[in-house]
């Protein structure tokens, strides 16, 4: 199977090993030899309800069976905006609000950069390095969290301009919170603002509440309320990519909702149809200032993917899904603190809410051996950002899972610091920690 896909499919796809799912349950996945996995992937954040959760295979089975495919862009589909109703009435903003649905997340982004423009006659946007936003042209323009993503594709769209995100273990100013103030949120201020963009010219600012891809990196508190303040100072829009923070991973249902801020524009996709192709970018009613036909989409929610995104609602309503991501994600942190705490050398940080968890290495050739150790023994995580390895478990793990989970990484852990002894020998792990 490795061969034919070699043979046959983009080398640009990543492919972080070789792990060969056939089927699912939960956090559980089964390979093609039979093997089980805990499944700390999640599909990459997309399996919120966790693999095939009955209630969203019996609607996804429900509605193929009744309406496989009907344009949501030329005719009404009911299905369709009783899931735009359904996701908007999560959305944390004031007043009526208005879904666009997509199949994916990069479309979703695109969507917003030009509700964005047309909703402020603004030409320019703003995202943080770290951010990953998606990969086609506008996304992947967004996107600066690794270099090679747009290495041989420029020119990419005009107009985007990236500012330092608020990633406090490895400040990119050098500075320390609390006594630096959020100087990265005072740099668009005094060097972007002053030296290269006119503020009345910047039409939204993108930003992932939590870095993803980046490194599953979370800003100091305040951080992103000043961010928002700076926006209300000069019109500028506060779009909130929530693609793989969103749905609940973080113990609310968007991440944003931690720091009370409203955004102007919420973004969503990945853990909002279960593993259905879904996106979609939300905004309040009076921002959608553009004329019939502006925007749209052959496939984008189409009735499959809308049933399970229902079904996906529901399921998060029904089974207190949220409240088990922040039990959860508080066992795991704790477990994943105790490691750090006896690796102090090689674990680095460990940082993040509910099920949304980074450990950061010194080197991304560690995170790499962590992440294969961890698959040798049936655990799936992921690496993310330069030096880090992301959880990000299905929304219905339990305890116990969690509690395997933790063995199994610090076996990975345990492996890896053989190669890679504390620098400090007479030191050993435990006193370094206190005990
Ligand atoms: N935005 C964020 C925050 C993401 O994490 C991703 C994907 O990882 C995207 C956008 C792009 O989504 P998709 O891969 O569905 O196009």
């Amino acid at each position: 199977m490795l061969e034919r896909d070699a043979a046959v499919t983009s080398p640009s796809l990543p492919r972080a090993y070789p792990m060969v799912p056939r089927r699912g349950s939960g956090a559980l996945l089964e390979d093609v030899d039979g093997n089980l996995f805990l499944d700390f992937n999640a599909g990459i954040a997309v399996c919120s309800t966790g693999h095939a959760h009955p209630r969203v295979v019996e609607a996804v089975g429900r509605q193929a069976a009744d309406l496989l495919h009907y344009s949501a862009s030329d005719f009404y589909l009911p299905v369709y905006s009783e899931y735009a109703k359904a996701l908007a009435a999560t959305a944390p903003m004031a007043g009526p609000v208005r879904a666009f649905l997509t199949n994916s997340g990069t479309e979703a982004v695109e969507g917003a950069l030009k509700l964005a423009r047309a909703a402020t006659g603004r030409q320019y946007a703003i995202s943080f390095y770290g951010a990953f936003h998606g990969r086609s042209y506008g996304s992947v323009s967004l996107t600066a969290s690794k270099a090679k993503y747009h290495a041989g594709f420029g020119p990419l769209l005009p107009g985007v301009l990236h500012a330092p995100y608020g990633y406090c273990h490895r400040c990119p100013l050098n500075l320390s919170f609390p006594d630096c103030g959020h100087a990265t949120v005072d740099w668009l201020t005094d060097t972007l603002f002053r030296y290269e963009v006119d503020p009345g010219e910047v039409a939204a600012v993108f930003v992932e509440p939590i870095q993803g891809e980046g490194g599953y990196i979370t800003p100091p508190p305040g951080w992103l309320e000043k961010l928002k303040a700076v926006c209300e100072r000069h019109g500028i829009l506060f779009v909130a990519d929530e693609v793989q923070s969103g749905m609940g991973r973080t113990g609310r249902m968007w991440a944003i909702e931690h720091t009370g801020v409203e955004p102007d524009v919420l973004i969503a996709a990945k853990g909002i149809a279960s593993g259905l192709p879904l996106g979609a970018f939300m905004a309040r009613d009076e921002l959608w200032r553009w004329p019939k036909g502006a925007h749209g989409s052959t496939y984008g929610g189409s009735p499959v993917p809308c049933a399970a995104g229902l079904a996906t609602l529901e399921v998060l309503r029904d089974e207190e899904l949220l409240a088990n991501a922040t039990a959860q994600g508080e066992l795991l942190l704790e477990g994943l603190s105790r490691l750090r705490r006896r690796f102090a050398w090689l674990v680095e940080d460990v940082r993040g809410v509910g099920l949304m968890l980074g450990v950061e290495f010194p080197t991304g050739r560690l995170a790499e051996e962590v992440q294969l150790a961890c698959f040798r023994r049936g655990l799936l995580v992921l690496e993310a950002g330069e030096s880090a390895v992301r959880l990000s478990p299905p929304l219905v793990v339990t305890a116990d899972q969690c509690r395997t989970a933790l063995r199994l990484f610090t076996e990975a852990v345990e492996e890896v610091a053989g190669s890679f002894p504390s620098p400090d020998p007479a030191t050993p792990a435990a006193e370094v920690v206190g005990g």
